[in-house]
């Protein structure tokens, strides 16, 4: 079987087991995952043809290996194309208002005072019950956001409860999560949004109180000298997270050494019995006009650092291969802003990058222009990643002066996050002591 060709989707990691050398090789497009010893693999690699039969039998299943006339650039625009336009997983974002009661010195927004009054909470559920009677969509994943989105606590329910009983009413998988900065949460208002589809809440939180506090301050310093850390871990504490699971999302700073601090964040969690389900990172972005916040993504080490802080107190960060596709690349996710408008991202200002809405539909003209992006040729020839990366935060593009439709390159942080990926997993799958080659190839 000599016309096969290896994949160029194909990330390679060594690993060692029971004194074994193994390839696990994992195909960022199919995510398939295949170990073989590592000789095995250096004849697949090499000259994949001379590999046992069955070997390349079950590779071209999995889509490592390809028959040579195989046009990858065609599979890989197909692939591109399904997950544009699939509508089977409706995910919104609504911005019930721009206002904010915290001055967190990152904040990517200029901060606005539009709130989402309740005629146009319900023309934007009119248009996403019209959307969904069209599209059919087996789930529906929606997310209200802000500025603070409790500063707004009965559009909000109202909001939730209309979709809720629309949705079930269908027999449509739903569920909603909010972001919130944890200053207003309570458990009564969190058990009255669970009624209605709460299925997770996502709370800001920046590290211990001593980083915490400088980089998330109260807008009133009146309120508890403006410091909102152990308001928030109060507040969480009352949440039942065995009914709400709570996922904490941390930005660090990444020109600073901060982030060494953050671990005794995750400590206090556990030490006040708060039950957080996870704990995600993101280094703070650059704003698009005056930031003190220059290091963007920085050391990808730093961040490889809080998610293995995070795995050894319990909270899964590598059971996934990392994505990093943008929201505006996908027509079934939508962000809608305070006044209706359909905007391409939740962290531009109002009146931006906006192509529809609600009581107009969709600008099938914006919408188009915004899709596509300018993928430089190390993307589309060079780059295993492309199909989990598709170009990266368009916001990042555009804080470095180009524009929305600019790439925004984290390989390096990407790869290193993958590779710890396939190793779990490929550990996970081998069984110990000597294996047989067909139950290496797993
Ligand atoms: S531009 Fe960045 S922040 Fe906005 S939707 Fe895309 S990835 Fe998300
Ligand atoms: S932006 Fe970077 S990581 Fe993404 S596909 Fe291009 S080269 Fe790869």
């Amino acid at each position: 079987m000599a016309d096969v060709k290896m994949s160029r989707f194909i990330a390679e990691v060594p690993i060692e087991k029971d004194g074994v050398n193994f390839i696990a090789a994992f195909h960022t497009m199919t995510t398939s995952l295949i170990v073989v010893p590592e000789a095995v693999w250096a004849t697949i690699r090499n000259d994949p043809g001379r590999a046992q039969a069955e070997i390349v039998e079950a590779l071209l299943q999995q889509g490592v290996l390809h028959r040579t006339a195989t046009d990858e650039d065609a599979i890989l625009a197909a692939y591109k194309q399904q997950i544009v336009h699939d509508f089977s997983v409706i995910k919104t974002k609504t911005l019930i208002t721009r206002l904010c009661n915290n001055a967190c010195s990152y904040c990517i927004v200029n901060p606005e005072s539009s709130s989402m009054t309740h005629e146009t909470a319900l023309a934007v559920d009119r248009f996403c019950f019209e959307l969904a009677r069209k599209k059919r969509p087996r789930q529906v994943e929606d997310l209200y956001s802000g500025g603070e989105a409790l500063l707004s606590p009965s559009i909000l329910l109202e909001s939730a409860s209309r979709r809720y009983n629309y949705y079930t009413g269908w027999g449509i998988q739903y569920g909603f999560s909010i972001i919130t900065n944890g200053t207003l949460i309570t458990p009564e208002i969190a058990s009255r949004l669970k009624e209605v589809g709460l299925s997770s809440l996502r709370v800001s939180i920046a590290g211990p109180a001593s980083v915490h506090d400088s980089l998330r301050p109260l807008k009133d310093t009146d309120r508890n000298g403006g410091k909102s850390y152990d308001l928030i871990l109060k507040n969480l504490e009352a949440i039942p997270g065995a009914e709400i699971p709570i996922f904490v999302q941390t930005q660090y700073d990444s020109s600073s050494d901060d982030y060494l601090l953050v671990p005794k964040m995750m400590d206090d969690f556990k030490q006040r019995g708060i039950a957080v389900y996870n704990v995600a990172f993101t280094p703070i972005m650059a704003r698009r006009d005056e930031t003190i916040y220059t290091g963007m993504t920085g050391d990808p080490a730093k961040l490889l650092f809080l998610m293995k802080e995070a795995e050894k107190r319990g909270y899964r960060q590598f059971h996934s291969p990392p994505a990093n596709a943008c929201m505006a690349d996908i027509r079934s996710r939508i962000t809608f802003d305070t006044d209706g408008s359909i905007i391409a991202c939740a962290s531009l200002q109002s009146g931006e990058m906006v192509y529809g809405h609600v009581t107009k539909g969709f600008d099938f003209v914006a919408e188009s222009q915004l899709l596509p992006r300018k993928f430089p040729e190390r993307c589309i020839t060079a780059c295993a990643l492309l199909p989990r990366c598709w170009g990266g935060c368009r916001l990042n593009a555009l804080a470095r002066g180009e524009d929305f439709n600019g790439i925004d390159c984290q390989a390096e942080a990407l790869w290193l996050i993958l590779e710890e990926h396939i190793k779990q997993q490929a550990l996970a799958a081998l069984p110990s002591g000597n294996a047989s080659m067909e139950r290496e190839v797993a």
